[in-house]
């Protein structure tokens, strides 16, 4: 098939704008081999499958939004006020939101308040909600996780891009740095949680941790050796009483009570 039929059919999956998601290949039928990535008005595609050809980009035309995207990025602050999106629904809405949200111990912090969840029905991701830092009914942004493993990325970043979601009480003394936002829900009743979100830590994260007098960084073991490297960047920014948790699993397979027991007593590693 040449440029102009892949496109054709590329076309033709009615991808919505600004997404980038894996689905099934429709040139060599390989499951879930196919990329295809809208983002700034354009559409690029990519099979992973070696003897596949379907590989391609078209630019549409560069309307406000692209020129928008591209050029006026070190503008963003956090004040712009991000619009959420009307495929946003309440959680109630879709079991399986509702679903991911009780397996991953986020229940609570949703039902008392602590995090915002949403649904967004365009993309089938259950959305954690970045509140504003002053303005408690405003939002700067939010995160969205798949709910079906045909969804790429898995976690999806909507709106501002520098604001971290945290999760807890304001009079919490303690913060944890986690992997994700569900874990950052799961500890929110014992200390809050602070999500990465497979990034490094940026300016503004160390900014927002300043005011606890202790901070845990507790990745995944597999990323042992990235938490030290955390550690050691927020003792180096003048951070004190940094400690590295050791965790047998990710934070969001344990409920409130095992938390508890995680963080009182259980073995620290001061910095
Ligand atoms: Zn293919």
């Amino acid at each position: 098939m040449n440029y102009k039929q892949q496109l054709e059919v590329v076309q033709g999956l009615f991808i919505p704008p600004d997404t980038a998601m894996r689905l099934d290949c429709p040139f060599c039928n390989g499951k879930n081999t196919l990329s295809v990535d809208t983002m700034n008005n354009s559409i690029k595609w990519h099979c992973f499958h070696a003897s596949c050809s379907a590989k391609g980009k078209y630019q549409g035309e560069k309307d406000m939004d692209y020129v928008n995207a591209t050029f006026k990025k070190k503008e963003e602050s956090p004040d712009i006020k991000f619009i959420v999106p009307d495929s946003f629904k309440i959680l109630d809405s879709n079991s399986k939101a509702k679903k991911y949200i009780h397996k991953n111990n986020c229940w609570e912090a949703w039902a008392w308040g602590r995090a915002d969840i949403k649904y967004d029905v365009k993309q089938d991701r259950v959305v954690f909600m970045i509140r504003h830092e002053d303005k408690a009914h405003e939002f700067v942004g939010a995160v969205g996780r798949a709910l079906n493993s045909t969804t790429y990325p898995k976690w999806y970043m909507y709106g501002n891009k520098d604001v971290p979601f945290k999760c807890g009480l304001p009079e919490h003394k303690e913060a944890i740095i986690v992997e994700d936002c569900a874990s950052a829900c799961a500890v929110s009743n014992i200390l809050t949680g602070v999500a990465i979100l497979g990034t490094s830590l940026k300016e503004s994260h160390k900014q927002y941790l300043k005011q606890y007098d202790k901070i845990y960084v507790g990745l995944d073991r597999d990323a042992t050796k990235k938490s030290y490297g955390i550690a050691n960047e927020l003792k180096s920014y003048g951070l004190q009483n940094i400690y590295v948790k050791p965790l047998s699993d990710d934070l969001k397979y344990f409920n409130t009570k095992e938390i508890k027991e995680i963080f009182n007593g259980g073995e620290n590693e001061k910095r």
